[in-house]
């Protein structure tokens, strides 16, 4: 397929939106609304104990609070580490020594270029958080058990969150040896 047209349709200070139109040798056309974004880094703090650091704030698009690992948009010109760790002193106050790539992925390809980068944080510091002016965020340390009965029981619905602890679960602690 190759991209034909892309054109700005809307912009706000976290996305844009383009129609944009790809079509390939054949003819065969796709033409499709996109929501355009410069990436996400998700940190999974994890303390000595192994438990998960999650914050917990008012998501508008699900109408109440949510549990989730903590994330944000990488800025223009940043890397995606140097924004992982920038966004975690931000939204928690714990600066981490030790960082590690877990997984990266789209969010929702049908219609949002998103793709977020999750890194796993050990070796961490407490410090004070410093959110921006119209986040107001909660934070807590999960149990690995505590997590898996909140991810059944529908509890964590973010998919970053509950992708990023299967992953963790799956990969991540079998190469650290803990299993
Ligand atoms: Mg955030």
């Amino acid at each position: 397929m190759k991209l034909v047209s892309s054109r700005e349709r809307y912009r706000c200070p976290i996305f844009w939106v383009t129609e944009d139109v790809a079509v390939d040798p054949d003819g065969f056309e796709i033409r499709r609304s996109i929501v355009q974004h410069g990436g996400s880094a998700v940190m999974m703090p994890l303390d000595r104990r192994g438990r998960i650091l999650l914050v917990r704030q008012y998501r508008l698009p699900a109408r109440r609070r949510l549990w989730e690992l903590p994330a944000g948009r990488v800025d223009r010109g940043e890397s995606l580490l140097a924004a992982a760790r920038r966004e975690l002193a931000e939204e928690t106050g714990y600066r981490a020594r030790k960082w590690r790539k877990l997984i990266s992925f789209f969010v929702s390809p049908g219609y949002v270029a998103e793709r977020m980068t999750i890194f796993v944080a050990t070796d961490l510091t407490a410090g004070p958080a410093t959110p921006m002016e119209d986040e107001r965020i909660e934070h807590r340390w999960f149990t690995r058990r505590e997590m898996e009965a909140m991810i059944r029981k529908g509890r964590i619905v973010d998919a970053k969150t509950i992708l990023g602890f299967l992953v963790w679960e799956r990969y991540g602690l079998r190469r650290r040896g803990r299993r």
